[in-house]
C-alpha cells in the first residue's frame, strides 16, 4: 500500500464515522490515506467511545500503518456525578471580546473535550474502563469522565490538552490564566511526559490568540507540544459530503444549515499541508516521538476462548461437572435410560470436552432452568442444537434428538472445529424479564447485549442528499424510485441505481454506508468470565444503569475476540400457548403437557384443521400460501408438519419439491420404486428417505444418505455436506474422488454414484435442518392443537398478543367471526386489558380499543367495579375522562353494561368530561355536588345499527352489533364452489361491503352487485 514516500507527520486527533453524523469516513479510508501519504502512523479519537477500535487496528495493520487508539473523552467541568450545568464566569471582558466567539463550556456547561492516547495494551483497556464508567457515573447529555477517573486509570495512557472546546483552552478563552495554570499542573504531575499541549489550526479568528497562549502554558511548564488536524473526513474534497452530514443530522440543507464547522482544512493532511499552518515545526516533529512511544495493542485483540465462569463443586473439573448433569438430565427424562442414549450421550460429551465447550453449555443449561422455574415460557429447540442429545439432556432443548433423528454432527463437527451456536427462543413479552434474570445470576458487568449499528442505505442517501440540496420531498421520493425494489428482505446499492447520474446522485455516493445510528442486537447477548469493561468498549443508552449494557462492538468483533454470544430470541408465539394454557388450568382443568415426541403428535382435530388449511394464528402455518399448501398436502402425522416448514421455502419451491411432496403422499402407497433416486440404492437408502417418499428434504438426511453409501461417519459426511451447501466446488471437486472410492468399496456402481451424486449436490442447497424444523414443527402443532381443541380459549391469547397491533389484529378478529365464536362487547366492569374467553365467547380486550391502551385499562381497574353511570362518572380516573378515552369507550360499547343509550352518551361526551372533571376540582375544594347528569332521554331515533357498525369498526376493528345479512343459514362450500365464488368476485369488484357468512367461509362480496349476488347465492342453493 505504501508507496515508498515517506511523511514525517502523524496524525493523532480523528474522528470516524462512529464519532455519529459528525466523522464522515471509514477507518478503512482514512488508513488507505495515511498510508498513500506515506505516513508511519495514524490514530482515531471518537467522540465518547473507542467503538471503531478493531476496525481502526485492523485497517491501519492492513495497510502497514501503526495504529494508535485513543478517545476524545467528554470531560466534566467537575465531579462526573455532578450532573448541573457549570458556569465558569464571564472570564476577562477584553479576551472574550477579541475570540469573536463564545467561549463557553460545551453542551452548555456541560462537558469539555479531552484527547487521549492508548500507549500500550494496558493503556487501550483503561480506555475502555473509561468509557464503561463515563456511562456508568457521569452521563449527562453525553458520557463524560472526569480528572479523577483519568488519575486513576492513568497507566498507558497519553493525554493531549485537547481542541478549543478542550479544558485548558476554554479556561485560555475566557481569560482565566490561573486556572489553566492549575489544570497543566495537574496533568503534568499525573501523567508526566505522557502529557502533552495539543495546538492545532483550522483559519477561525481566535486560534492566533488561544494558540500564542498555549504555547506561553507549555514553556511555562515546560510541556512539550504537539500539533493535530481535528480530522472529520478523509480527503479534501469530502469536506463537501460532511457538511451535507452535519446538514442531515441537523434536518437542514446546505444553502442554510444549522450548524456548520468554522474553519476548514479538517481532512488527513500531509506534511507540506501542515506546515502551511503557523504552527511550531517542533510540533509537527513531536507527533513522530508519540508514535514512538506508543507500542502493540495485540494482546487486546488476542483470540482466545473467554466461556462464561462456572462455578464448580470442589475438586471437580468442568468435564465431570458437564457428565454429571447429562447423567441426570437423562435418568429425569427418559426414566430407564437405554444403553443407545449413553453411548450416544458419552460420544457428545467427549467431542464436547474436547473442543473445551463444556463451559458453554453448563450456564445455559442454569440459565434454562431458572428461566423456567419464574415460568418464563422457553421454546423447545431452534437451529440445529436440536440435534444434540446433551442440550436435550440439560433441558436447553426439549427435542429427544434420537427418536426426532436428528444429528448430532450436523451442530457440532469434531471435524470442523467452530463455536458452538445455540439459540434460544423465549415469550417475546418477557424477555426483557428474561435478560434481567441473565444479568442477575452473571453478574452486571459479565453480560452484555450486542450492538448493531445502522448505515445511511442507498435510498436514503438519495432521499438525504436531495433534501440537503434542496430538493423537494417529491423529487426524493423520485430518486429512490430510480432503484430496484428490495430483494429477498435485502435493500438495493447505489450500484444498482438507474437514474441521471447527477449531483445529488454524487453526494449520494459520499453519503453511503455511513454509520448512521447505533442500535441494539434483537437477540444476541455475550457473557464474559471477567468484566466486560476490561474487554470491550460498552455503552448503556442513556447513562441508564437499569439497563443492560451494551457493546460498542458488533457482533463479528465480539466473537473474534474469543467472547461467546448467546441468542436469546423473542417468540410471540409461546405467550400464545402459555397464556391458553394458563386459562385452561385456572378453569378447573388439569395442567394440559404438550407432546414433544412425534409419535403423541397423534391429534385427529389437530390434522384435519391443518388440513383444511384453516390455520391462522397457527405459528409458521398462517401464510396464505402456507395455507393452500396445507389444503394440497393434508398433514396426517409430524413428520408432515417439519416437511411443510422445510419446504415452504423458496429453493425447494422453485424445484417443485413441495408439490411433489403432496403428490407423493396422496398416492398413499407406501414406497414406489419410482421413488428410488437409483435401482442399485433403493433397499438400502430406503431407511433414511421412505419417511418422506423417496425425497430429501432435511439436511440430515444427506448426511445419513452419505453415511449408509460411503460407510463414513457422520462427522466426515459433515464436511462433504457443507461444501455441498456452501457451493464450494473447489472443495466439493476434491472430495469426489473420495466419494466414489468409498461408495465402490461399498459394492456401488459408478453409475450409481454418479446419479445419486448428481441428486445429492442441488439437493443439499434446498433442504432445510431437520433439527429446526423439528423445533418449530413442535410449536406448530402445539398452537394448531390448542386452536382445534380449545378455540375459544387459544383465538382469545391469539387476540391479546396483538391487541396494540392495528396491522394484525383485524386479520385474526375476522377469523374469529368465521369460526363462529361469538366475540362480545367490551365492558366496563368484567373486560380485560386483553381478550378474555368465556362461556358464552371471547370478551373484547379493553386495551384493544383504539385510543385506549394499557394505561387507561389499569387505571380503570383499581376502581371496579362501577354500580350505574353515575358512579362511573365519579369515581373513573381522570385518564378515563378525557374527551378522547370516554369518546373510545362509549364509541366501543365499552359501557353499555351501565346506559343502553350509546348514542346520547357519544353526543354527550365532551360536555360529560368537561363536567366531570370540574366536579372533581369541586370536591377535591371540599364541596359537595349535587351530581346529576342529563344524558338519561331515550332517544331511540338516535339508535342506528349502521351508526354502531361504523364506530365499532373505527374503535374495535370488527363489527359487534350484528345486522340482518350476517344471519343467512349456512352449509359448507366444497371448494369448487368457493373457486367459483372467489372468481365471482374478481370479476365483479367493488367496494366488498357486504359481507356474508357461508359455512364456515366468510365472503366480502360486492355491494354494487347484489343481484349478482343474488343469483350466486341462488347457484349455490344456499337459501333452501
Ligand atoms: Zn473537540
Ligand atoms: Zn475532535
Amino acid at each position: 500500500m505504501n508507496n515508498g514516500t515517506h511523511d514525517e507527520f502523524a496524525h493523532l486527533h480523528v474522528h470516524d464515522d462512529k464519532s455519529l453524523l459528525d466523522g464522515q469516513g471509514k477507518p478503512r479510508s482514512y488508513a488507505e490515506r495515511a498510508a498513500l501519504l506515506g505516513q508511519p502512523a495514524l490514530a482515531v479519537t471518537n467522540h465518547g467511545n473507542l467503538h471503531t477500535a478493531m476496525e481502526h487496528w485492523k485497517s491501519c495493520n492492513s495497510v502497514g500503518v501503526k495504529p494508535i487508539i485513543g478517545c476524545e473523552f467528554y470531560v466534566a467541568p467537575g465531579e462526573a456525578e455532578n450532573k448541573t450545568r457549570a458556569d465558569w464566569g464571564p472570564g476577562d471582558p477584553d479576551r472574550v471580546a477579541e475570540d469573536g466567539d463564545n467561549p463557553g463550556i460545551g453542551g452548555r456547561g456541560a462537558y469539555t473535550h479531552l484527547t487521549v492516547l492508548a500507549q500500550n495494551s494496558a493503556g487501550l483497556r483503561n480506555l475502555y474502563r473509561l468509557q464503561a464508567g463515563a456511562y456508568d457515573r457521569g452521563f449527562y447529555s453525553k458520557p463524560r469522565i472526569d480528572d479523577s477517573a483519568l488519575a486513576e486509570h492513568s497507566e498507558g495512557l497519553i493525554v493531549l490538552s485537547g481542541c478549543a472546546g478542550s479544558a485548558i483552552s476554554t479556561r485560555l478563552r475566557l481569560g482565566q490564566q490561573h486556572q489553566a495554570s492549575v489544570l497543566a499542573d495537574h496533568y503534568k504531575q499525573v501523567f508526566g511526559e505522557r502529557f502533552l499541549i495539543e495546538v492545532m489550526h483550522h483559519g477561525i479568528p481566535f486560534e492566533d490568540a488561544l494558540n500564542r497562549d498555549l504555547l506561553g502554558l507549555a514553556s511555562r511548564h515546560s510541556l512539550k507540544v504537539v500539533a493535530t488536524n481535528d480530522s472529520h473526513y478523509c480527503d479534501p474534497h469530502d469536506s463537501f459530503v460532511h457538511s451535507a452530514l452535519l446538514c442531515v443530522q441537523t434536518q437542514s440543507t446546505l444553502a442554510k444549515p444549522v450548524f456548520q464547522f468554522s474553519g476548514s482544512g479538517y481532512h488527513i493532511a500531509s506534511r507540506a499541508e501542515m506546515e502551511a499552518k503557523p504552527l511550531p515545526v517542533e510540533a509537527l516533529d513531536n507527533t513522530l516521538m508519540i508514535v514512538e512511544m506508543v507500542e502493540s495493542y495485540d494482546s487486546v485483540f488476542e483470540r482466545k476462548l473467554r466461556f462464561p465462569a462456572v462455578e464448580l463443586p470442589d475438586g471437580w473439573d468442568e468435564a465431570e461437572a458437564l457428565w454429571a448433569l447429562i447423567e441426570e438430565g437423562l435418568e429425569s427424562r427418559l426414566g430407564e435410560v437405554p444403553s443407545d442414549y449413553w453411548d450416544q450421550g458419552r460420544y457428545e460429551h467427549k467431542v464436547i470436552c474436547d473442543m473445551g465447550y463444556a463451559p458453554y453449555f453448563i450456564p445455559l443449561h442454569y440459565i434454562i432452568k431458572e428461566a423456567k422455574k419464574r415460568g418464563i415460557p422457553i421454546g423447545p429447540g431452534r437451529g440445529s442444537a436440536g440435534g444434540s442429545l446433551v442440550a436435550y439432556a440439560l433441558g436447553i432443548t426439549d427435542l429427544d434428538p434420537i427418536v426426532h433423528r436428528l444429528i448430532f454432527e450436523r451442530f457440532l463437527n469434531p471435524e470442523r472445529k467452530s463455536l458452538p451456536d445455540i439459540d434460544i427462543d423465549v415469550d417475546e413479552s418477557r424477555r426483557d424479564e428474561f435478560i434481567q434474570m441473565v444479568r442477575e445470576m452473571y453478574g452486571d458487568e459479565f453480560v452484555a447485549q450486542i450492538c448493531t449499528y445502522g448505515t445511511i442505505g442507498a435510498k436514503n442517501a438519495l432521499k438525504d442528499a436531495n433534501r440537503v440540496l434542496g430538493g423537494t420531498n417529491e423529487k426524493g421520493l423520485w430518486y429512490s424510485s430510480q432503484l430496484p425494489p428490495a430483494k429477498f428482505g435485502r435493500s438495493p446499492s447505489l450500484k444498482e441505481y438507474t437514474g441521471p447520474k447527477d449531483e445529488v446522485y454524487e453526494l449520494a455516493t459520499g453519503l453511503e454506508g455511513t454509520t448512521r445510528n447505533e442500535g441494539i442486537h434483537a437477540a444476541a447477548v455475550v457473557m464474559s468470565p471477567v468484566p466486560l469493561r476490561d474487554l470491550l468498549p460498552l455503552r448503556r443508552p442513556g447513562g441508564d444503569s437499569s439497563e443492560p449494557w451494551v457493546t460498542g462492538f458488533d457482533m463479528h468483533e465480539v466473537e473474534s475476540l474469543g467472547l461467546v454470544k448467546m441468542d436469546f430470541l423473542g417468540l410471540r408465539n409461546l405467550g400464545i400457548i402459555d397464556e391458553c394454557l394458563r386459562v385452561l388450568t385456572v378453569r378447573g382443568g388439569e395442567q394440559l403437557l404438550l407432546p414433544c415426541l412425534p409419535d403423541e403428535c397423534n391429534d385427529r382435530a389437530t390434522y384435519e384443521l391443518l388440513s383444511s388449511g384453516f390455520t391462522l394464528g397457527v405459528f409458521q402455518l398462517d401464510s396464505p400460501g402456507m395455507r393452500g399448501l396445507l389444503r394440497q398436502l393434508k398433514p396426517s402425522r409430524f413428520d408432515d408438519i417439519s416437511a411443510v416448514l422445510a419446504l415452504y421455502r423458496p429453493g425447494p419451491m422453485g424445484a417443485n419439491a413441495h408439490t411433489e411432496y403432496a403428490r407423493r403422499k396422496g398416492s398413499n402407497a407406501g414406497w414406489k420404486s419410482e421413488w428410488a433416486i437409483h435401482a442399485e440404492l433403493e433397499e438400502a437408502l430406503k431407511p433414511a428417505l421412505a419417511q418422506s417418499y423417496g425425497l430429501i428434504v432435511w439436511q440430515e438426511q444427506v448426511l445419513e444418505v452419505l453415511k449408509i453409501v460411503c460407510g463414513w461417519s457422520y462427522a466426515e459426511a459433515a464436511l462433504l455436506f457443507d461444501a455441498m451447501r456452501k457451493k464450494n466446488h473447489a472443495k466439493m471437486e476434491a472430495t469426489k474422488p473420495e466419494y466414489f472410492a468409498s461408495g465402490k468399496s461399498q459394492g456401488y456402481s459408478e453409475e450409481a454414484l454418479g446419479e445419486l451424486w448428481g441428486v445429492l449436490v442441488p439437493f443439499a442447497d434446498y433442504s432445510f435442518n431437520r433439527a429446526h424444523s423439528a423445533g418449530y414443527g413442535l410449536v406448530a402443532y402445539w398452537t394448531a392443537y390448542l386452536k382445534a381443541n380449545y378455540p375459544v380459549e387459544y383465538m382469545s391469547a391469539v387476540l391479546s398478543s396483538v391487541a396494540e397491533d392495528p396491522d394484525k389484529l383485524p386479520g385474526y378478529l375476522e377469523e374469529v367471526n368465521r369460526m363462529g365464536i361469538p366475540l362480545l362487547p367490551p365492558d366496563i366492569n368484567h373486560s380485560g386489558v386483553g381478550f378474555s374467553p368465556g362461556p358464552k365467547g371471547i370478551h373484547y380486550g379493553i386495551s384493544a380499543i383504539k385510543g385506549v391502551g394499557e394505561a387507561v385499562f389499569n387505571a380503570v381497574a383499581s376502581k371496579r367495579p362501577f354500580s350505574d353511570l353515575d358512579d362511573f362518572f365519579r369515581r373513573a380516573p381522570a385518564k378515563a375522562l378525557n374527551t378522547g378515552s370516554l369518546g373510545a369507550l362509549i364509541a366501543s360499547g365499552t359501557l353499555d353494561g351501565l346506559t343502553p343509550y350509546r348514542e346520547e352518551l357519544w353526543f354527550a361526551r365532551e360536555a360529560l368530561s368537561g363536567r366531570a372533571t370540574r366536579d372533581r376540582q369541586e370536591r377535591r375544594n371540599g364541596q359537595k355536588p349535587l351530581y346529576r347528569i342529563a344524558y338519561g332521554v331515550g332517544n331511540s331515533n338516535l339508535k342506528s345499527t349502521e351508526q354502531r357498525q361504523e364506530w365499532e369498526r373505527t374503535y374495535l376493528s370488527t363489527v359487534l352489533t350484528r345486522s340482518r345479512v350476517d344471519l343467512i343459514p349456512t352449509r359448507a362450500l366444497t371448494e369448487d364452489e368457493l373457486y367459483w365464488l372467489r372468481d365471482l368476485l374478481l370479476r365483479n369488484p367493488g367496494d366488498h361491503e357486504i359481507q356474508l357468512v357461508i359455512g364456515r367461509v366468510r365472503l366480502d362480496l360486492p355491494s354494487a352487485n347484489w343481484p349478482v349476488v343474488q343469483q350466486a347465492v341462488a347457484n349455490l342453493g344456499v337459501f333452501q
